[in-house]
């Protein structure tokens, strides 16, 4: 391999290759590149060969067409294009140093297996075929606060109680000075058709979300200006603003979990936060460590049950009633508005996300796998480990998972977090007449409170798709066939 001068030389550019950190700060790959004093070239890869990665849902979609945009102006701002290329991450890579003379590509570990393997792979295409390219691939990771090959948590306290002993994230890093760079042919990225037009769902989704790095940092300061006063109670209220909704700018790294947990260190120092809403909210980001060590550790954990007697489960898959789980449409308010409320905003809230995943896998006998690919199509948040590890949890298959036989009544979850019934009448707009004794359980209400309220069961809202008890009792009985596999 003939070696090439203009590529070694100190202005032959770098190329930051981005991928999951969608941001300018704390970002060690694009800093390592700025500090070559090179000029700088961005480059997004969507790489849709199925080389490891799971290929994006249509929410994720929308929200990635978004953080390349604002990530796209935030680097031109400083005269750094970001290009876009469609295809196999080693050919395109290959392709765009040759393209760009680069002496220099930066990029930042990922945590997740099979990613890893395409990263190692791309690294040994670029070292074999252009050799005068240096590599920075090794910088701190960022994307998490521990690195998983280092612990193995089977149970999530423990786990938390050992991670936070020792926890000191270094203080995140700023933005590097950005030299400009050369630009090269370029894909439009509404050729990439990430966002949907005909129809165009995604309304609601644009009136919740403002997807990159500055939505990012507005929404953790809006957070930290009042919604985390009382988070450690409120958290599980739908009906109210007490969570922090970082979890898509998470999810696409627009923001870091150390940038997170610094911030919010200042906020406890400066007496902002206080202590036990701190300690909540940081031991949730925990939980979010907590999946990416079991993925770690179990690469297939969308596919696989973490406990083999799960296997022998016996589901009944049944496409009337995924569907109507699907849309909203069971019989259960509470049930109701969260998939409502994830059709609409592509996030749903916790307590409801558990709530309807019990649902799903307990009284309707679905398998969970059919749940985690719904909420994988639709969440703009949807994680390859938080979604998995969280659906194993509730469907009593995962580890250290919520016991099958706790389950939950959809009713009682409903008047206990939804007390006034807001998050029903906000999401189930044909309910919003009713009573709030009547609003978690819509055929409790008289005729009377019915006629008033135009609420006509099987008519303008579904009737029970389940009786709860019948429900439960039949899940218990499933259960029963595989208990003694323990
Ligand atoms: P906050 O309460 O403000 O928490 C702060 C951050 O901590 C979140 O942004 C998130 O990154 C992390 N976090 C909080 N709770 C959890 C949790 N239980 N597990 C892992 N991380 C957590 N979260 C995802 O990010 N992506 C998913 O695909 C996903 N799928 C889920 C599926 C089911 C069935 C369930 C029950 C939970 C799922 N979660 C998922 C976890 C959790 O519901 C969301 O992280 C949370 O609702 C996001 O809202 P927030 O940012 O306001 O959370």
């Amino acid at each position: 391999m003939p070696r090439d001068d203009r590529a070694t030389g100190p202005d032959a550019p770098a190329v930051v290759w981005f991928r999951f950190d969608l941001r300018l700060s704390d970002n060690p790959a694009l800093t390592a590149a700025a500090n070559s004093g090179r000029p700088l070239v961005g480059l997004y890869v969507l790489d849709e060969t199925g080389h490891g990665s799971r290929p994006l849902g249509a929410a994720a979609r929308w929200w990635l067409a978004g953080s390349l945009r604002a990530l796209q102006s935030a680097l031109a701002r400083a005269g750094v294009p970001l290009i876009l290329r469609r295809g196999p991450a080693t050919a395109v890579i290959s392709a765009v140093l040759r393209e760009t003379g680069a002496g220099l590509i930066a990029w930042n570990p990922r945590p997740m297996p099979a990613e890893q393997a395409a990263d190692d792979s791309v690294r040994d295409i670029v070292a074999a075929a252009l050799p005068h390219v240096a590599i920075a691939d090794g910088q701190r990771r960022t994307c998490l606060l521990h690195d998983p090959a280092a612990v193995r948590g089977r149970v999530f306290t423990p786990f938390w109680k050992t991670l936070t002993a020792k926890l000191a994230p270094p203080p995140p890093l700023p933005v590097p000075r950005l030299r400009a760079g050369p630009r090269i042919d370029s894909d439009r990225l509404a050729d990439w058709r990430l966002e949907p037009t005909a129809p165009d769902w995604a309304g609601g989704l644009r009136d919740t979300w403002t997807p990159g790095e500055a939505g990012a940092a507005s929404r953790l300061a809006s957070f930290l200006d009042g919604g985390i006063e009382g988070y450690a109670t409120l958290r599980d209220r739908p009906d109210l603003a007490h969570v922090s909704m970082l979890s898509p700018h998470l999810r696409f790294g627009e923001i870091t979990p150390g940038q997170v947990w610094h911030t919010v260190q200042m906020a406890l120092a400066s007496g902002r936060a206080a202590t036990a809403d701190a300690e909540k909210f940081l031991s949730e980001l925990g939980w979010r460590e907590f999946a990416y060590n079991l993925l770690h550790h179990h690469p297939d954990i969308a596919a696989a049950n973490l406990q083999a007697r799960f296997d022998a489960f016996p589901w009944q898959p049944d496409d009337a009633l995924l569907r109507a789980w699907q849309r909203g449409a069971t019989g259960y308010p509470i049930v109701d508005a969260g998939m409502r409320q994830l059709w609409r905003t592509g996030w749903m809230h916790n307590r409801v996300r558990m709530v309807v995943a019990s649902f799903l896998v307990k009284h309707l006998l679905q398998d969970w796998r059919a749940g985690e690919a719904w909420f994988w199509d639709t969440l703009v948040d949807a994680d390859p480990a938080s979604n998995p590890a969280s659906w194993q949890w509730v469907a009593g298959c995962g580890a250290d998972a919520a016991p099958y036989f706790r389950i939950f009544n959809p009713i009682l979850q409903g008047e206990r977090f939804d007390p006034d019934g807001a998050y029903v009448r906000r999401f189930v707009p044909e309910l919003a007449g009713l009573p709030n004794a009547a609003i978690h359980q819509p055929w409790r209400a008289t005729p009377v409170e019915r006629a008033a309220a135009g609420v006509r069961l099987g008519d303008t809202y579904p009737a029970p798709i389940v009786e709860h008890t019948r429900a439960r009792n039949r899940a218990l009985a499933a259960f029963g066939e595989i208990k003694s596999n323990a």
